[in-house]
């Protein structure tokens, strides 16, 4: 027989787990609302093009990590699974004219995102994302709502210690002769690069700062930084960043290491963490500004501005705190039977209390009545309703399972009954509590 299991770096979400991404979900399209973002899904692959200009060649992501779909030999396209959501919402957002609608326009998407990583804890080749972008705003006010934004986030869903990392990498106008600059610092050592690095030296020199190789701590703690050589608008712009988020009290650190290796990632970069988990390559979310790319995937010249949250790494740290809020609801009420065999009464009445909207098991299993109440009692049910002889001049028996008493009732009345034993369940539990 084979055994088959789950491809290697994706998972199954269990029932617990995926309602813990659920309640997640909900709280992130709760936020998106409030803030005025609009939902908006595009598809799980895309033309690779998208990617690889949307997100850039020289990118790990690009180079190593995408998924390419291979193309049956009649389609002339090449496509790849979305890595992340930025690309392909540009790229929907030029394909349908959103550029008309008054800008900014502020979309958001959650769902799955698939990249040919190595496999670790948090880390996997099919992970969760909520993705937010304002597109056709320059800042910096956006940028402050956004980072806030995802900020709230962290805290609505349970973590109260994330930490916002802020920095700004400039724009094409102070970004080339920075990265002179740089490349200088870095070719000072470069016999003592190790051979990624080296190779990165030539390619994109920024992305070195970002290297979690030991050999180059050193030579990155001593690296120039790109906030002291931001040109005049990008330096007014990030110091205009940092006052909106200071008079929306959002504390914040500015982390000059931190960078987007890419032209038209411009001016803001941000990242979430937990505290003291930074460096571990354990970032719970992302962002920045990224006015070069509409113009890179066929548009107009067009700011854009968004964050990227990875949804597996919240859920795990809320699992660590115990947290996860992944609780199943009991049913309010379970129906069961004196007669074992009498499954289609209790389907029946089942039925018509789901129609009512009530949350309601049947017990189908053909066993003793008191076996039935044990499993009712055992799965956190408020009430039981007994279904026997009386059902046939329309009444069963409505059991409060907490209180053991129990009383009989019209069936046609049931539905209403249990709405209000419910309601004052609750109020009842409220005030206990
Ligand atoms: P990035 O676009 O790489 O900045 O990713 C944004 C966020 O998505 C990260 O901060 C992570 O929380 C999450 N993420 C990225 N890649 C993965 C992955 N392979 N597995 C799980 N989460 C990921």
């Amino acid at each position: 027989m084979p055994s088959f299991r789950a491809p290697r770096g994706t998972r199954d979400l269990l029932p617990a787990e995926r309602s813990a991404f659920a309640r997640l979900e909900s709280i992130a399209s709760d936020l998106a609302t409030r803030y005025g973002y609009r939902a908006i899904e595009t598809p799980l692959f895309e033309q690779s093009a998208v990617f690889e200009r949307g997100i850039g060649e020289v990118t790990d992501v690009v180079e190593k990590e995408l998924f390419r779909v291979a193309p049956r030999t009649e389609e002339a396209e090449t496509w790849a699974l979305r890595p992340e959501a930025t690309a392909g919402i540009v790229r929907a957002y030029l394909q349908h004219g959103m550029h008309v609608l008054p800008p900014p326009v502020k979309l958001h998407l959650s769902g799955p995102m698939f990249r040919y990583d190595r496999p670790q804890a948090g880390r996997y080749r099919q992970f969760w994302q909520w993705d937010v972008e304002a597109i056709g705003d320059g800042g910096p006010a956006i940028d402050a709502e956004i980072v806030e934004l995802g900020a709230r986030f962290y805290r609505e869903a349970g973590l109260p210690d994330v930490e916002i990392l802020l920095n700004s990498i400039g724009d094409p106008v102070c970004r080339p002769a920075y990265i002179d600059t740089l490349r200088a610092h870095f070719q000072s050592a470069a016999d003592r690069l190790p051979p990624t690095e080296r190779q990165r030296l030539a390619s994109n020199p920024l992305r070195l700062l970002d290297s979690k190789d030991p050999a180059m701590a050193d030579l990155i703690a001593t690296a120039p930084r790109l906030v002291d050589h931001l040109c005049g608008p990008c330096d007014e712009h990030f110091a205009s960043v940092r006052r909106h988020l200071d008079g929306l009290g959002v504390g914040y650190r500015v982390e000059p290491a931190l960078v987007r290796g890419l032209d038209y990632y411009t001016r803001t970069a941000f990242e979430f963490y937990r505290r003291g988990a930074e460096g571990q390559q354990q970032a719970l979310g992302g962002g920045g500004r990224y006015d070069g790319l509409v113009e890179l995937l066929g548009g107009r010249p067009t700011p854009g501005m968004g964050f990227a949250l990875g949804l597996d790494r919240v859920v795990l740290a809320l699992e660590a705190l115990g947290a996860s809020g992944a609780q199943e609801p009991a049913s309010l009420v379970v129906v069961v039977g004196a007669d074992p065999a009498a499954t289609l009464e209790r389907l029946r009445i089942a039925t018509l209390l789901r129609a009512d909207g009530l949350h309601a098991r049947a017990d189908l299993a053909v066993r003793k009545l008191g076996r039935q109440l044990e499993s009712a009692s055992r799965d956190g049910a408020h009430f039981a309703v007994i279904v026997g002889d009386e059902l046939a001049t329309g009444d069963v028996q409505l059991r409060d399972l907490a209180a053991g008493t129990q009383r009989p009732i019209p069936v046609v009345d049931l539905a209403r009954e249990l709405k209000r034993a419910a309601a004052s369940h609750h109020h009842g539990a409220a005030g206990r509590g």
